[in-house]
């Protein structure tokens, strides 16, 4: 059994700088992911990719957004728990009483639900087989751009993911992008390139057209496609990229009597408190007026979420404003040289 002063379900980068708002107010928390690395969509999903608008950072990957902000979370020396899914969770005296998918059980004053949109899973090709080759051939997320340099790849998708990547990896790689329509969704200037690209014959288009089968044994030779009148075409193929969305999977989350609105958790906006005191919903996962599904809204809401623990976590004590600039219990906490 681990006791702490919160449990933050969810380490993407709002639950990560959840960690850091209760850490400079001296309070513990532990981390539980689902999936098997830290990050949550900034790594599963665009590890490589760009992101302009996070406050006085020019330009970041989700990746190296991750790096810095498990850099800036270390001197809390905080557990996570990766692999392990929050199952249940019940009320006891005054705590939370959380138990994992591996039965470890947590007790807590606080819970900080920073669950992205649940426990997510891209959509996958309609197609039998299409399981036997996934992460062997076929690929529905990129952590490691470099490992297709020089293949022939199949992309499959209409949105944003789709159109970027194929970008990206025509640097490289032989590319045949495969649409359903014969427009795509993602932003028009993407579009635009890839129109471009294939006029200057760096990839290939095939619209509209939808996977028929997949052929290999051991691994991926070919893919036939399929046009809307059944006409049915060979591409010679090494991997298949499906950038078909996600599954908006909440899980268990939608099993513990917390309000919903459209698979995500109403909060109050004074300090994102769900209906149940002491559980806390931050980042994409809660909704209320207004809300932008953005890292920096969730970063305001994993502070205020912080403050508003202290007061459960620690019910003898007066929370006390501080500036980071010159706190002293801060600068202790974060072990840095004293203040003047
Ligand atoms: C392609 C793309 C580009 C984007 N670009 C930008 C951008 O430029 N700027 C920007 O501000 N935002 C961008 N976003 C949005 C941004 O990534 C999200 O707003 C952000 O990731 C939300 O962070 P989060 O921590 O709330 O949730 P997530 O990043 O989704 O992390 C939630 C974590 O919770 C875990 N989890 C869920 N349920 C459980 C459970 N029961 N038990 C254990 N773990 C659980 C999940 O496994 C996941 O790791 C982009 C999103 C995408 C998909």
């Amino acid at each position: 059994m681990i006791k702490t002063d919160v449990l933050v379900i969810g380490a993407g980068p709002v639950g990560l700088f959840a960690v850091h708002q209760l850490g400079i107010i001296g309070l513990k928390a532990e981390v539980i992911d689902n999936l098997d690395k830290i990050g949550g969509q900034c790594i599963e999903l665009y590890p490589d990719k760009p992101i302009y608008d996070i406050p006085a950072v020019l330009e970041c990957t989700g990746e190296s957004l991750t790096k810095s902000l498990l850099e800036q979370i270390k001197p809390f020396k905080t557990n996570f728990h990766l692999n392990e899914r929050v199952q249940e969770i019940s009320k006891e005296k005054n705590n939370w009483k959380i138990k994992t998918s591996k039965d470890k059980i947590f007790i807590a004053p606080n819970i900080i639900i920073a669950g992205g949109v649940g426990s997510f899973e891209p959509r996958k090709f309609p197609i039998e087989g299409a399981e036997k080759f996934e992460n062997n051939g076929i690929y529905y997320s990129i952590s490691d751009k470099n490992y297709f340099k020089n293949k022939k790849i199949c992309i499959f998708g209409g949105g944003d993911s789709a159109l970027d990547w194929a970008i990206e990896l025509s640097k490289f790689a032989e590319i045949t992008l495969v649409h359903r329509r014969k427009e795509f969704r993602g932003a028009g200037h993407s579009a635009e390139i890839v129109k471009k690209l294939e006029k200057e014959g760096k990839l290939k288009i095939k619209t509209p057209f939808q996977i028929n089968s997949i052929e290999g044994q051991d691994k991926i030779n070919a893919i036939t496609i399929k046009d809307d009148d059944g006409e049915i075409e060979k591409i010679t193929a090494d991997c298949v990229l499906g950038f078909f969305g996600l599954i908006m999977k909440l899980g268990p989350i939608a099993e513990w009597g917390l309000n919903l609105e459209k698979k995500h958790i109403p909060v109050n906006v004074e300090n994102f408190q769900t209906n149940k005191g002491g559980i806390f919903a931050i980042g994409d996962i809660c909704t209320y007026p207004g809300k932008l599904k953005l890292i920096l809204s969730g970063f305001h809401e994993g502070a205020l979420a912080a403050r508003a623990c202290f007061k459960l976590a620690r019910p003898n004590e007066k929370y006390r404003f501080e500036f980071t600039t010159t706190s002293k219990n801060i600068h202790e906490r974060l072990g840095v040289k004293k203040s003047d």
